[in-house]
């Protein structure tokens, strides 16, 4: 692992997962890269401010889920079963032929004759 990353190294990275995986050494050496350079630095900070901030959320919805607290994310069964009758919908929709109709239609248009 080079001491010093490239702008290419940096995005590289910072788009194939959280920069919280990398060595420690990895994340000096990004953090250092985005905190001095003027061409990627901005753009690469707000792309760690957002992995920081999923990555708290993550964290947070599975303490409240392992905790079985009633503040963790879940759906009324009533709610669940409202979207599962419009996902059931919606993919009987998609699947259902299209009208030959829609395929065929459109007359020629005759030419104009302007009298006159
Ligand atoms: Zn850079």
């Amino acid at each position: 692992m080079p001491l010093f990353f490239t702008c290419k190294q940096v995005s590289n990275h910072l788009s194939k997962e959280d920069y919280e995986k990398l060595s420690p050494l990895g994340k000096v050496s990004l953090k250092f890269h985005v905190l001095i350079c003027p061409v990627c630095g901005a753009y690469n900070r707000q792309v760690m401010k957002f992995q920081d901030m999923t990555r708290k959320l993550r964290f947070r919805e599975e303490q409240l889920l392992e905790a079985d607290s009633p503040d963790a994310p879940h759906l009324e069964a009533e709610k669940r079963e409202k979207i599962k009758a419009a996902l059931r919908a919606a993919s009987a929709e998609k699947t259902a032929e299209p009208s030959p109709d829609a395929l065929t239609s459109g007359s020629e248009t005759d030419s104009e004759t302007k009298a006159g």
